[in-house]
C-alpha cells in the first residue's frame, strides 16, 4: 500500500540463481546493477529457494562477489519453512516442535534458530516428528526416503522448502529439491505444503518487508513471476538463467502475454527500474 510516509521508497525483490551467479560464476554486470539501484534509493531484498545454505554462506557470497549484503536483507525457503513450523510451536502453546531434516546446513540452521529441535534420518527409533521438512540435499538416498514416508504415513506434517525441478550450474541443471520432495510424495502418498517462492509463506514474509514501489527480478516466470503476480506488483524477467526466447528442455519460455520488462539480464534492466525512480521522485 502506498501511503504519504513510503510513497519515496523502492523495493527491489531480487532472486539469486540466474540473476546475480549460475553456480559458483557472476553474471556479469549483475553487483554493479545492484550499486547503482542501492544509490537510487532501492531497498534491495534477495529472495531465494537455495535452502541448503547458511544465511552467512550466502551473504558471503553475495559480498565476495561485489554485492555487500547482511542476513536481514535475505530471504529463503529454509526462512519460510522455519516461521511454517514457528507458527505450529505457537498453535501448540509453545509446545517445541520435532522434525525430521533432509535437507543442507541452511535449513537445519533456520530451524533451529525458530526454536525447532531437529534431527536427521536413520536416527531407528525416534518417535514420530511433528514434520519432516525437505529440500536441496546431494546426500538424499533410498534409506532417507524410506524414513521420511514412514513418518509422514505416521501422521508428521510433511513441508518441502520448494519444487524447483532443477537448479542451474554452469553448463546445464541438476536435480533440484522438487525432484527429491516428488519422490517423498509418490512413497508417502502425501502432498507437501510448500514453503518457498511462490507459495503462501513466502508470498506472506515478502509482503512484510515491502517498503513503497515494489518489483520482483527474476529468471523464472513459474517461481519468480507467480511471487510478483500474488503480490500484487511488477515482474522483470531476465533471461541470464534458466528462460530463454527459444525454450531449452528443461528451461522456461517467456509467459504470453509478457511480464512488464524482459532484459537479456539485470545490468540491462536498470534503465528501465531508474526510470520508475525517477517518476516515483
Ligand atoms: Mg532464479
Amino acid at each position: 500500500m502506498v501511503t504519504e510516509s513510503n510513497i519515496s521508497k523502492r523495493t527491489l525483490i531480487c532472486d539469486l540463481d540466474g540473476v546475480l551467479w549460475r553456480g559458483d560464476e557472476a553474471i556479469s554486470g549483475s553487483a554493479a546493477a545492484i550499486a547503482k539501484l542501492r544509490a537510487a534509493k532501492f531497498k534491495v531484498i534477495f529472495i531465494s529457494n537455495n535452502s541448503y545454505s547458511t544465511s552467512e554462506t550466502i551473504c558471503a557470497k553475495l559480498t565476495h562477489f561485489g554485492v555487500p549484503a547482511q542476513s536481514s536483507d535475505l530471504l529463503t525457503s529454509a526462512s519460510a519453512a522455519a516461521a511454517m513450523m514457528q507458527n505450529q510451536s505457537s498453535a501448540q502453546g509453545q509446545k517445541k516442535c520435532r522434525a525430521m531434516v533432509l535437507g543442507g546446513p541452511g535449513l537445519r540452521q533456520a530451524l533451529v534458530d525458530a526454536g525447532v529441535d531437529v534431527f536427521e534420518p536413520k536416527k531407528t527409533g525416534a518417535a514420530v516428528p511433528d514434520a519432516v521438512v525437505a529440500g536441496f540435499d546431494p546426500e538424499f538416498d533410498f534409506a532417507a526416503v524410506d524414513e521420511a514416508a514412514r513418518a509422514i504415513r505416521s501422521g508428521a506434517r510433511f513441508i518441502a522448502t520448494n519444487r524447483d525441478p532443477t537448479y542451474p550450474v554452469p553448463g546445464g541443471v541438476v536435480p533440484g529439491a522438487g525432484a527429491l520432495v516428488a519422490a517423498i510424495a509418490v512413497a508417502s502418498g502425501c502432498e507437501p505444503e510448500v514453503a518457498g517462492k511462490p507459495e503462501a509463506p513466502t508470498v506472506e514474509l515478502t509482503r512484510q518487508r515491502i517498503e513503497g514501489y515494489a518489483v520482483v527480478v527474476g529468471d523464472r516466470p513459474s517461481t519468480d513471476g507467480a511471487l510478483a503476480e500474488s503480490l500484487g506488483i511488477d515482474f522483470a524477467l531476465v533471461l541470464s538463467g534458466v528462460t530463454s526466447a527459444i525454450p531449452v528442455l528443461g528451461g522456461e519460455s517467456i509467459p504470453d502475454p509478457a511480464p512488464r520488462w524482459v532484459s537479456e539480464d539485470l545490468a540491462a534492466l536498470v534503465p528501465h527500474l531508474l526510470e520508475i525512480s525517477d517518476s516515483i521522485g
